[in-house]
């Protein structure tokens, strides 16, 4: 199984790089992607351009092999759809496929483009945070539920489940604002993340 977490890693921190660690060794998963969005639908556009936040991203990660960075969203034109995304994994690998998406995320789901196709490519876990309430699930969702995590092995794509893991009380906004505010975001990311956002005069203001 491999697992997919997207996002804007705007920068990349602790968070991010914990949580995937996790996953991977909570489903065992043979790796985990870090997908990094280009041009994001749903939110603000981003503060580091698309090729800056994939530096991070290799500085993060470096030689780990258990977190992949795969920048496939950067070769595409317009907005990241992750259904796109979904779909050219699922033309390289045959395994199943975990997209993992925040309960916040998820609570927006059925807004996003062509989500209910989601489910033919891919499993969706949300991953769930104590301070963030879920919508109720519609139908949809609820004929999907997967309450056993070995099942999710058992399919390549077409279930739902819930995961809670250890949230690190760490946002990319916050340490943006740290940054421009002038305070030390030092042990919030990796000191080489840090180096860079110095060297390139990220998140000034
Ligand atoms: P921003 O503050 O700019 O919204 P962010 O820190 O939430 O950014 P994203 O790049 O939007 O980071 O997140 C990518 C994915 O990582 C999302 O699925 C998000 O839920 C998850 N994530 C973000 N921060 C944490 C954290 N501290 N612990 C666990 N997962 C996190």
């Amino acid at each position: 199984m491999i697992g997919i977490l997207g996002g804007t890693f705007d920068p990349v921190h602790f968070g991010h790089l914990r949580s995937a660690l996790e996953l991977k060794a909570l489903f065992e998963l043979d790796h985990v992607r870090l997908i990094p969005c280009a041009m994001p639908s749903h939110r603000s556009q981003t503060t580091a351009n698309a090729n800056q936040r994939v530096d991070m991203l290799k500085l993060a990660v470096g030689n780990q092999h258990d977190l992949v960075i795969d920048a496939q969203e950067l070769d595409r034109a317009g907005y990241s759809y992750t259904f796109d995304t979904l779909t050219a994994l699922r033309h390289h690998y045959s395994q199943t496929l975990l997209l993992f998406i925040g309960s916040d995320a998820f609570n927006q789901l059925t807004t996003w483009y062509r989500w209910q196709e989601l489910f033919d490519l891919a499993h969706i876990v949300v991953i769930t945070r104590p301070d963030i309430v879920l919508n109720s699930l519609s139908d949809f969702f609820k004929k999907r539920l997967i309450h056993d995590k070995k099942r999710l092995k058992s399919y390549p794509a077409g279930g739902l489940f819930f995961q809670e893991i250890t949230q690190l009380a760490i946002s990319a906004t916050a340490i943006r604002g740290m940054i421009a505010s002038g305070r030390n975001p030092r042990f919030l990311l990796p000191d080489a993340v840090i180096d860079y956002i110095t060297q390139h005069q990220l998140y000034k203001d």
